[in-house]
């Protein structure tokens, strides 16, 4: 029987990652994996996340189960900073339970509408292939919209998609940092958005991965805030994977919003019985780290500069490109206003193997680029070999 399983595909990155490695050129630059790296081409362990984790092994008293929402105290602490300090639970309308990770999170979330009766998910396209493959799992019919045409958000793409939907859809859009395009959406296409989804009675599943690395922590959740302000329900899927740099950790987190705080307790009943049918408890460490640096203002403080380090080395990166203008036979300019990891250049799958054969230079066959393995000592480089594969 077991034997009767047919052979998955193996994923592109992680076959990427191996190229890379076994490539003996000393300027070899690596594009595809979407963590953070610094000027160095590091991806260190946050400062503020190290003090907490010394805190946390000093401090912890016992490991015993939590239960299947985990730390509720890093669930509660992170809610000022996602849906805005002035009413972080929505006058009682909001809750959430920790998950492993932003896709934990999305996989509780999508089994929950499935649940709840929802057949069909309508996702931009491209989108963070995981996306597909979870709905997929779930038996979720997905409705491909365009996200993004000529350099920035297909807006007609997106009302026709809203247009034709029916009630019982959801819709699930990203919160900031769009993955793979880092084309997001600016402030006055989320106030049209946040109406168009209020008026076709669709669910928004909100997914924010990257608050902080866009243009702000405030500034990242603006499309979010309006959205729930607009809807009676809505799910946000939440990851500290990379704004807290921990990964490895799975470190995320599930919030529903009711139309009324009494009907709460029961949505989030079915979100413990799917944690507890999927994994019964989140992984704790990751999770009490991250309480422990919102727990304390110099932590938080310290952590809050971090980020902004970070998001500002992608962003003087990302103006670095974008000064580079038009490149070979691509226009590296609408780089500079898109934001988070990543962006995609329009290579052809040739050019891409040749930016790997000729170049050293790996990256996704989408074209799609991680801006944070870029430094100022290799982005001349990048931008030569562009003008030379491309021209
Ligand atoms: N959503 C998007 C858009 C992502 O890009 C990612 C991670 N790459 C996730 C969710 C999940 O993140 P995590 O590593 O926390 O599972």
């Amino acid at each position: 029987m077991l034997n009767d399983l047919t052979q998955q595909p193996a994923d592109a990155l992680l076959a990427l990652i191996k190229l890379h490695n076994t490539d003996p050129r000393a300027d070899k630059i690596d594009l595809g994996v979407g963590v953070y790296r610094t000027g160095e081409g590091d991806t260190p362990v946050f400062a503020a996340i190290k003090a907490a984790e010394a805190k946390l092994v000093a401090e912890q008293d016992s490991k015993a189960y939590l239960g299947p929402e985990g730390d509720m105290g890093f669930v509660e602490k992170l809610m000022p900073y996602i849906f805005g300090k002035d009413s972080p639970d929505m006058g009682g309308r909001i809750e959430g339970m920790q998950t492993p990770g932003g896709t934990g999170s999305l996989r509780l979330a999508l089994a929950m509408i499935k649940r709840a009766g929802y057949r069909r998910v309508i996702v931009g396209k491209p989108s963070w292939p995981n996306h597909n493959q979870i709905c997929a799992d779930l038996g979720l019919e997905v409705l491909e919209f365009n996200h993004a045409a000529g350099g920035a958000a297909d807006m007609d793409a997106l009302r026709a998609a809203l247009a034709s939907a029916m009630e019982g859809d959801a819709i699930l859009l990203h919160g900031c940092c769009h993955n793979p395009t880092g084309i997001d959406y600016t402030d006055a296409q989320w106030d049209e958005i946040a109406l168009l989804v209020a008026q076709s009675k669709v669910l928004p599943v909100l997914d924010l991965a990257y608050q902080g690395l866009g243009l702000g922590m405030e500034e990242d959740a603006y499309g979010l805030r309006r959205v729930l302000v607009a809807v009676p329900e809505a799910l946000v899927c939440y990851s500290c994977d990379k704004n807290f740099g921990l990964y490895r950790d799975r470190t995320g987190a599930l919030y529903a919003m009711a139309a009324d705080p009494a009907d709460l307790p029961r949505i989030m009943s079915n979100g413990h019985a799917l944690a507890r049918a999927n994994w019964s408890q989140p992984p704790d460490h990751g999770a009490a780290a991250v309480r422990l640096v919102l727990e304390d203002e110099a932590l938080t403080k310290q952590w809050l500069a971090e980020l902004d380090e970070m998001r500002e080395r992608m962003r003087a990166v990302r103006a670095k490109l974008a000064a580079a203008g038009r490149t070979g036979g691509v226009d590296l300019t609408p780089i500079g206003a898109q934001n988070g990891l990543f962006s995609i250049i329009p290579f052809t799958p040739e050019q891409v193997q040749e930016m790997r054969s000729r170049h050293g230079i790996y990256f996704a066959a989408s074209g799609r680029i991680n801006v944070a393995g870029l430094t100022m000592g290799n982005i001349d480089q990048f931008i030569a070999a562009v003008a030379d594969v491309t021209g």
